[in-house]
């Protein structure tokens, strides 16, 4: 709502008033701002329709003059879909997580509107070349109008494309002059207003709360700014404008499905940056991603030019190009392309509200901050109109591309191998199928001249097993499957010496987002990309309904299972414990009643829940459901021969978590919002968030996350722990707890221990070791009298290394070329309660994070670097309990370890790496666990649930979780007689 003194304001510097009539005499006026403008209109050749409502008589303010709030957007739009009736319709799209509503707003003439269901359907003609050959698509080019597409603010709080959509609808919509009458007549325009409601109202309240009574002008007041965590993410706090590809939020699901029916020809996405800035529009600079089609650029040029000339009209300033790059394919402008349209991204000076002063003194008022996103987009509009067949062609020729068996993604099939975990498996077809792939299933072995794995390695007469599932990349999305699930797509070399050139030279780099993101590799699922059409006897497939969980074996059970594997096992303890019920988790694999389990495996004793043995059946008859996964009933606790009983310690009791995951200033909202998602939508448990953490009562919670940021770490955290807490913390919340006189975690970050490598190196080695199981000579073993001379893991294939200085200087270097976001291979120690449900490696996707160093007294279940054999020509050196001669061996160190005996270390699997980087990352720890007092610390070198779509990481922050306060010390619960 708006306050009095805030509509004494809007009126003094819109009409330059210095008093309104029925203010109280003794109230004082704002001074007006010098310069600050309000252009008179922005569609100044509008020849407006009466019947239609303008914006103004719907906001109580001129459209433009200040952002609308989501609930006034959505008044427009249905106040305009009720009058406009024969020249739009206003579809709802989505719901936000704060129930929201999404909009989109179809205009275009009467005559398109009454066959509109027809055009969407010879859209979709177009759209697949394989059903409709040239001929006709011809024919269907000639009598069809384009679509062309405008969405704004993703980032909430980049409010001005949202007023510019209304501004632009209503001139759409109600205009009758020539060049609005023609537009309506060439295209379909889709207006989508409001692309992330939440965020946007977050920003809005912000600026309600910090709106005085004089306009500010100053861009580093809290009214432009807003406040922690400001309004740039959507309610989960996630940049949307990431999520086109992964489809994590209900926003983006509904927006792609809505591209996907109308397939349009150009996609605008209107964004605000920096308030000192200019404009910026495409089209971008490289690196570009390869699957983007090669037509862009012409077209990209095309539009540049036209929309530069209309700038120019203004005499306003702008770019392209520069820091806009097109290589991560989840921005929604660049995912449009991929589809076949072309993507423009608008980036306007955002102004809060009322102006902004900027460095050569002029004051640039909102208004006319919005006015630039409407001469943009009704340029591209007017070039969209003025090429409306040659796009539409150009859709069809990119879909044509896609499809040709000549064409450059025949003869590539990407393969997702049978997994058991079946959620997380389920999760990731879902998300393929969303994006409108089509899947094959393979029902019998499929023997492939040639595969390449996640890891690199190419394998030949490779036998893809029946149950995998097949996603041919020679298919209308071709671009788009390619951009997801390619493993290793490669800069030019020009664009990679154009990188290099920047961190020398500057000490950073060009790069925006991440360099590597494909799916397979996030969700840690095993695929294959397979040289080869898929064969004839693979069937089209989709995705079953979800299984409904069930008990199996009811009858008289000792115990119940849930199967480790799947990670809605994890789900299941959680809610479990939640409603009361005592749960076990098994830290090795065990048979029992004839059936076989994996390490972390959920087991329900009937012993340890007998208060309550009448309601168990129920409560885990809706635990399966909820989950998807069936409990069985065990009748039995006896393993047979030496595999464990169900008394035994390896069936360890849990404590139910009570969380705290703590948040606001100087924490990374994108983590702490990744967090929280994650405990909302894969466990649904209750859990609090705090401000901080000084002056709190600890005691109330057993489980506290620090968020990637820089928390403060009170004293009484330091004695919540020692008292049987564990703390988990991410990113660079780790670096004041491994500072090396703070108290807290034995384990260092990298530059803090160049003088103490050999230690650090020796554990690598003793770990190593420990998986070979590796024995001496056995006679040594049995001699009755000691060897003279030993092996030792240092001498044999250690050796010295550089003085301090040295390493210094080497580590300074190295640490110039970090990476922005590359997979790396990390090993697992499958014995760890942290790694249940984890394969022997999995991709982690890693940027300049902390690199943690872990020796004797601290685990670190996962390290980056797979030891695999070295090639023949490399393995030249002694096994360590072989020769004993000090001739000392080659020594082949990577980065700070040397590597074992007849081996190399896999490493990178997607995204740029360079080599200098390889070496400082090798053997780094990524998660680590220590003891610390009678509670824990478990440290995260990355965000471990980045974008809600890392699985394969984000299962070890859920066994944390959800399993981490039964491994610490508990108390005894005495008995109340006690
Ligand atoms: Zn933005």
């Amino acid at each position: 709502m708006t306050s009095s003194s805030a509509l004494t304001r809007l009126w003094v510097w819109t009409a330059g008033l210095t008093l309104v009539a029925g203010i109280a005499a003794a109230e004082l006026s704002p001074n007006p701002v010098p310069g600050l403008r309000t252009p008179r209109s922005l569609f100044p050749r509008a020849q407006w329709d009466p019947a239609i409502p303008s914006p103004e008589s719907i906001l109580g303010f001129p459209v433009a003059r200040r952002a609308a709030t989501p609930d006034q957007i959505t008044a427009c739009l249905e106040a305009w879909a009720a009058t406009a009736t024969n020249r739009c319709r206003l579809i709802r799209y989505a719901t936000s997580h704060e129930g929201r509503p999404l909009h989109y707003l179809i205009i275009t003439s009467p005559e398109n509107l009454a066959r509109l269901d027809a055009i969407q359907k010879d859209l979709q003609r177009l759209g697949d070349p394989r059903a409709t050959p040239p001929e006709q698509a011809d024919r269907l080019i000639e009598t069809l109008p384009a679509v062309a597409w405008f969405g704004a603010t993703i980032h909430g709080d980049e409010t001005e494309g949202s007023d510019a959509a209304l501004a632009l609808a209503h001139y759409l919509i109600a205009s009758n002059d020539d060049h609005a009458a023609r537009l309506r007549h060439e295209l379909v325009i889709i207006i989508d207003p409001l692309m992330n409601p939440d965020g946007r109202n977050r920003f809005l309240k912000m600026i309600a709360e910090h709106r005085g009574a004089s306009p500010n002008v100053d861009d580093q007041s809290l009214l432009h700014t807003g406040y922690w965590p400001r309004g740039r993410g959507n309610h989960y706090l996630f940049d949307l404008n990431r999520d086109a590809i992964l489809g994590v939020h209900p926003e983006t699901r509904g927006r792609v499905r809505a591209i996907a029916a109308w397939n349009p020809v150009v996609l605008i996405d209107a964004h605000g940056m920096g308030p000192q800035e200019t404009h910026l529009f495409s089209p971008p600079r490289e690196p570009i991603n390869p699957n983007i089609p090669s037509s862009r650029e012409h077209w990209g040029a095309l539009f540049a030019r036209d929309q530069a000339r209309a700038f120019d009209r203004h005499g306003l300033l702008y770019y392209n190009g520069e820091w806009h790059e097109e290589w991560y394919p989840g921005y929604t402008d660049g995912y449009a392309s991929y589809r076949g349209a072309i993507g423009i991204l608008y980036e306007q000076a955002r102004i809060a509200e009322d102006g902004v002063r900027r460095p050569e003194g002029r004051v640039l008022s909102y208004t006319e901050s919005v006015q630039h996103h409407v001469i943009g987009a009704l340029a591209n509009l007017t070039t969209t109109a003025d090429h409306r067949a040659e796009l539409l062609r150009n859709f069809y020729e990119v879909r044509r591309e896609a499809v040709s068996p000549e064409g450059p993604y025949a003869n590539r099939t990407f393969v997702l191998l049978p997994h058991p975990n079946t959620t997380r498996r389920r999760a990731l077809l879902d998300v393929l199928q969303w994006q409108g792939f089509e899947m094959l299933e393979l029902r019998q072995d499929w023997t492939v001249p040639q595969a390449v794995d996640q890891l690199g390695h190419t394998l030949t007469n490779a036998v893809v097993p029946a149950g995998s599932i097949l996603l041919p990349n020679r298919q209308p999305l071709a671009h788009l499957l390619a951009a997801m699930l390619e493993f290793d797509p490669r800069y030019k070399t020009n664009v990679l010496a154009e990188e290099r050139q920047e961190l020398l030279l500057k000490g950073r780099s060009k790069i925006y987002d991440t360099t590597a993101w494909n799916l397979t590799m996030f969700y840690g699922l095993p695929a294959w990309t397979v040289l080869a059409e898929p064969p004839q006897n693979a069937r089209p497939w989709r995705l079953p309904h979800p299984p409904a969980g069930r008990l199996r074996n009811r009858g008289r059970p000792v115990a119940w299972v849930f199967n480790g594997a799947d990670d809605a096992s994890v789900t299941a303890a959680a809610r479990l414990m939640e409603r009361g019920v005592q749960v076990r988790l098994a830290d090795k694999p065990f048979t029992l009643d004839g059936k076989t389990f994996p390490r972390g495996s959920v087991v329900v004793a009937t012993l340890d829940n007998r208060d309550r043995l009448k309601e168990l059946p129920k409560l885990l008859q809706t635990t399966a459901a909820e989950t998807g996964l069936d409990a069985f009933a065990l009748s039995t606790g006896f393993g047979e021969g030496d595999l464990p009983d169900l008394g035994s310690e390896h069936f360890r009791r849990l404590e139910r978590p009570r969380i705290a995951l703590v948040g606001r200033e100087e924490t990374s909202p994108y983590d702490f919002g990744a967090i929280w998602h994650l405990l909302d939508t894969r466990l649904r448990i209750r859990h609090s968030h705090l401000d901080g953490l000084a002056g709190r009562d600890l005691r109330r919670y057993n489980l506290i996350i620090l968020p990637d940021g820089r928390p403060e770490l009170p004293d009484t955290l330091k004695d919540w722990v020692r008292q049987g807490g564990t703390l988990i913390a991410i990113g660079r919340s780790t670096t004041r707890l491994t500072a090396k006189d703070a108290g807290w975690s034995s384990v260092r970050l990298l530059p803090d221990v160049l003088d103490d490598l050999d230690a650090y190196e020796l554990t690598i080695f003793r770990e190593w070791l420990g998986a070979q199981a590796a024995l001496p000579p056995t006679d040594q073993v049995w001699a009755h009298t000691p060897a003279p001379e030993l092996p030792t893991p240092w001498k044999t294939f250690g050796g010295k290394r550089p003085g301090a200085d040295e390493l210094k200087r080497l580590d300074r270097w190295q640490s110039l070329f970090m990476p922005q976001g590359a997979f790396i291979a990390a090993r697992v120690d499958t014995n760890h309660w942290l790694t249940a449900g984890c394969d022997p490696w999995m991709p982690i996707l890693v940027g300049g994070h902390p690199l943690l160093m872990a020796k004797d007294g601290v685990q670190a279940p996962v390290r980056y670097g797979l030891f695999e054999p070295a090639p023949p020509q490399t393995a030249g050196q002694t096994a360590p309990d072989g020769d004993q001669q000090e001739a000392a061996p080659a020594v082949r160190r990577i980065g700070w370890a040397a590597l074992p005996p007849g081996t190399q270390l896999r490493l990178r699997l997607s995204g740029l790496l360079w080599p200098e980087a390889a070496h400082r990352l090798a053997n780094a720890a990524w998660c680590t666990r220590e003891r610390f007092g009678r509670g824990q610390i478990i440290l995260f070198a990355t965000p471990p649930a980045f974008r809600g779509t890392a699985r394969a990481t984000d299962r070890i922050l859920l066994n944390a979780i959800v399993y981490g306060p039964g491994w610490t010390t508990p108390p005894i619960q005495l008995p109340r007689e006690f």
